[in-house]
């Protein structure tokens, strides 16, 4: 009987195995798990430490004896492979302190990726300190909420670390969150992110950006010291500083490891030995936007990858896609989302782009309940071709993101964006979609019927060569604040006073976020003036200021 081994029984394993085993009844399929759970919701675990799930049996979506009986598969749970033969197509695996042989025909590695710990003095010898991988993981942090933790220190930005924060927080715990960047969430361009920094501000987080945690001081109470020498109280410490590949097992068996840590995969997922694939976190995937290689750690690739492989194997033609890294987050009342590269991906990959920034609402303004969301694009600057987006916003950016995601894979340009004929009823969108809006806004920018500068390039502004003006209401100007060197014409006089604007001078037209003074720079610009708009308008720059 033909017999496939697969390493590890979580997202991608359990993916492969199912998918295997429904293309061919026949086979032998053995999931080996060295943890005592497989398919588990790993994803659902920052809700479980602040007990938004409260039952950690929620999050097993499978047991090892519901797959036995779905799928009639061999599922090892405390088994773990400690190492491959590729010659003699074997495996060796521990179990309860025996070892033993198992051959195959075909090997899939999932083995996922382990948690980076950074170089904290101390954190060894503190018993606080945690990571979050596993349910053993979570259990431990929902522990020590339990036992009735004041005080965490959540150490890192990205999106595991703020879910936790909005667990703990939302538990009752008060949280200093940690982050070495400018930023929390990398995926997202600063001034997107600087909304997301805010708002945890509001929440309560105690934020320290550009802070590095550097030792723990075990005196009580246990103290989490920054570079700076903040010193910060903790009842318990979380540690989501990302995590890397686990590839001891291929690197042992000489499979070939890629610049980003991860096993190098072709398009079939098979590793440089024969008849041994990869799949998931432990692996190295193409970027769809750069082309260059990355590693995305996201349950999305996982899953999708462990489908491929079994239909590599066994089913159907197949062939692993890139990846565009599509990501979501809440974020206490906020979503924020990202897909395609940013804007330090293109610089990196030396790719030519522009952006555009638009703020609309989710659905009718009219109708109840309509949340604002920031939709930012970066595209090509003379085709159009869309690279990626980001949103922050509340209700409806999950929806918008999938669009521009699914779009992207398309290989639409902003002017598809344009066209996109989207759902509208009141309660769920409007006539121009945000991501019409989107397509719009960045259409005009490529055709150049408008130019934009962005909130960074405000500051260096030559006051000799550009003048700014503020089209909005003189009270909305007092409300939300303002350029103190600007010129303030609301749009609606804008005709009668052109004569005030100097002619020797570039306009710089802006409101709170870019329409009036869209408005503003096309009549500027159809009587002769050079004018661009601030992509925006002020409230981005206030909020990344
Ligand atoms: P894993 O799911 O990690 O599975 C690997 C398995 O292999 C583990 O069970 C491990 O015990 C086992 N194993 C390892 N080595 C061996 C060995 N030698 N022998 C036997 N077994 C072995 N992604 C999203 O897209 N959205 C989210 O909201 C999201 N939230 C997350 C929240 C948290 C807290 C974490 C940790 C991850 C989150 N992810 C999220 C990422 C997502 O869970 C992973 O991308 C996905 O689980 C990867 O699947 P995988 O099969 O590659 O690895």
């Amino acid at each position: 009987m033909t017999r496939t081994l697969i390493v590890g029984g979580n997202a991608g394993g359990a993916s492969a195995a199912a998918r295997l085993r429904r293309l061919d009844e026949s086979r032998e399929i053995v999931v080996f798990e060295r943890t005592d759970h497989v398919s588990i919701g790993t994803c659902g675990m920052p809700y479980y430490v602040g007990e938004t799930i409260d039952d950690i049996e929620d999050l097993l979506v499978q047991t090892p004896a519901s797959l036995e009986r779905r799928f009639d598969l061999d599922v090892r749970t405390g088994h773990e492979v400690l190492d491959i033969d590729p010659d003699a197509k074997r495996v060796t695996v521990a179990h309860d302190d025996r070892e033993s042989v198992e051959s195959y025909d075909s090997l899939i590695l999932s083995p996922g990726a382990e948690p980076i710990v950074p170089p904290i003095d101390g954190i060894e010898a503190c018993e606080c300190v945690h990571t979050l991988q596993s349910l053993a993981d979570a259990r431990s942090i929902r522990e020590r909420v339990e036992q009735g933790a004041e005080r965490a220190v959540v150490v890192g930005g990205g999106y595991i670390g703020l879910e936790v924060t909005e667990s703990l927080t939302e538990a009752g715990v008060d949280v200093s969150l940690v982050e070495m960047e400018d930023h929390v969430m990398q995926a997202l361009d600063y001034e997107m992110a600087a909304q997301v920094n805010n708002h945890l501000r509001e929440q309560g987080v105690d934020l320290h950006l550009n802070a590095r945690a550097e030792s723990v001081d075990l005196i009580d109470p246990t103290t989490v010291e920054l570079a700076d020498g903040t010193a910060i109280p903790a009842d318990v410490i979380v540690l989501a500083t990302g995590v890397r590949p686990r590839t001891d097992l291929a690197a042992a068996a000489d499979l070939q490891i890629g610049d980003r840590g991860g096993i190098v995969v072709d398009d079939q997922l098979e590793t440089a030995a024969d008849d041994i694939y990869a799949i998931g976190d432990a692996i190295e995937v193409t970027d769809r936007v750069t082309g260059q290689p990355a590693h995305v750690p996201l349950a999305g690739p996982a899953n999708k990858q462990g489908r491929t492989v079994a239909n590599v194997i066994a089913g159907p033609p197949d062939s692993q896609e890139r990846v565009l890294a599509t990501a979501i987050a809440k974020v206490f009342d906020r979503t924020v989302a990202a897909t395609g590269a940013n804007e330090d991906a293109l610089r990196a990959a030396d790719i030519r782009y522009e952006t555009s920034v638009t703020y609309s609402h989710s659905h009718a303004s009219y109708y109840p309940g309509a949340e604002p969301m920031w939709i930012k694009v970066l595209f090509d600057p003379t085709e159009g071709d869309l690279y990626g987006a980001q949103i922050v916003g509340g209700e409806g950016v999950d929806k918008r993101i999938d669009v521009l995601a699914t779009a992207i894979a398309f290989d639409a340009t902003v002017f598809d964006l344009q066209e996109l004929d989207l759902a509208y009823a009141p309660p769920y969108g409007s006539g121009k979609d945000p991501v019409n809006m989107a397509g719009f806004v960045a259409g005009n920018v490529v055709t150049g019927v408008v130019d934009v500068l962005h909130w960074d390039d405000l500051e260096d502004l030559d006051p000799d060569a550009y003048t700014l003006l503020d089209c909005r209401p003189i009270e909305e100007r007092h409300d939300d604040g303002a350029f103190v060197n600007a010129t303030t014409i609301p749009l609606g006089e804008l005709r009668e006073r052109l004569d005030e604007l100097p002619e020797d001078s570039t306009i710089v037209p802006h409101c709170k976020a870019g329409l009036r003074s869209y408005i503003t720079t096309r009549i500027l610009t159809q009587h002769g003036f050079d004018a661009t708009n601030v992509a925006g308008g002020y409230e981005l720059y206030r909020q990344a200021k």
